[in-house]
């Protein structure tokens, strides 16, 4: 994908990924980084319309000593089949959690929300809930600066379950946005029963809006649903001060995108420590 850096390198093509042999050499090689500490979470700046950082989408990277950086299109997936993505989602937490910490101790990044990427196989886990609230509790991160992204994909299948644990979440103070919103199998009348604070207009209709009439509809009635929701609505993707305007001019009002940071390492987001 063009939105891939030079420096990313692409070592598992897909169709090499149906082989179950370069699947269980790829999965012994996340155990490997793990333990290694080859990953990192990068965070990539979230903006409101007066163009304040408001917060940070934590995206995970994997520094591999030979391949470079791999991207999360290529291991998440098979950290999910092979159920490695509750030991990693684990280690995300986690880190978020210090992070969290971190940006707490000083007054310029004290109020910044961590938005964490959760999959639907770590969120279905018995013990997700009680392990969030124990590493936020022996980190001593605010549950309130934490924001848990869930796609609207993984929310179909179990609803009683799913909303259960968003309830008990949210009770202690968590926040939710629903991940590339429009993209999945939305059931719009499910929507309204799930305790979310926000929706993300995928920057797969971001990217067009300007130039297909289709895409522009899309991110309008999802604005338009927010707001009459009174969710929160946040852009992803948004690469150019023009669509950023033409976002704004249909009220939504919070962005995230290349136009405003790419996702970098802690250590290099604003000035922050
Ligand atoms: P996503 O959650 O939809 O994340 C947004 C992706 O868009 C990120 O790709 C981000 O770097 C990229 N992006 C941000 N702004 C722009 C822009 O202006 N233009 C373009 N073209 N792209 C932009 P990334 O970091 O490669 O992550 C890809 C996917 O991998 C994520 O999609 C998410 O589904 C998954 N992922 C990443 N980190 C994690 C994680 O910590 N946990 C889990 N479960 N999944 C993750
Ligand atoms: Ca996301
Ligand atoms: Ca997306
Ligand atoms: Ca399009």
């Amino acid at each position: 994908a063009k939105a891939e850096g030079r420096n990313t390198c692409r070592f598992f093509d897909p169709e090499m990924q149906a082989h179950t042999a370069q699947r269980f050499a790829l999965q012994h090689e996340i155990r490997e980084a793990l333990i290694q500490h080859q990953f990192q979470l990068f965070y990539q700046p979230q903006v409101d319309y007066t163009g304040a950082v408001i917060g940070a989408e934590a995206l995970i990277r994997w520094f591999h000593p030979q391949r470079g950086m791999v991207s999360p299109l290529e291991f998440i997936p098979i950290a999910e089949e092979s159920g490695l993505i509750l030991q990693l989602g684990n280690w995300i937490v986690e880190e978020a959690c210090h992070q969290l910490v971190r940006w707490s101790q000083h007054p310029a990044t004290r109020e910044l929300v961590i938005s964490i990427n959760v999959s639907a196989r770590q969120f279905q886990q018995a013990q997700f809930v009680m392990q969030l609230l124990t590493a936020l509790q022996r980190t001593g991160a605010n549950p309130h600066c934490l924001k848990l992204e869930l796609t609207e994909s993984m929310l179909v299948q179990n609803p009683q379950d799913i909303i259960a644990k968003m309830d008990e979440l949210k009770n202690h103070g968590i926040k939710f946005s629903l991940d590339d919103f429009g993209t999945g199998y939305s059931s719009l009348a499910y929507l309204k029963r799930l305790p979310i604070n926000e929706l993300k207009i995928d920057k797969s209709f971001v990217n067009d809006v300007l130039v297909d009439s289709n895409d522009a509809a899309i991110a309008r009635m999802i604005i338009r649903l927010a707001q009459s929701m009174e969710l929160r609505v946040i852009a992803e993707g948004v690469e150019t001060k023009a669509q950023r305007d033409w976002l704004e001019a249909q009220g939504c009002l919070h962005y995230q995108g290349y136009y405003f940071g790419k996702p970098v390492a802690a250590a290099e987001f604003g000035n922050s420590p």
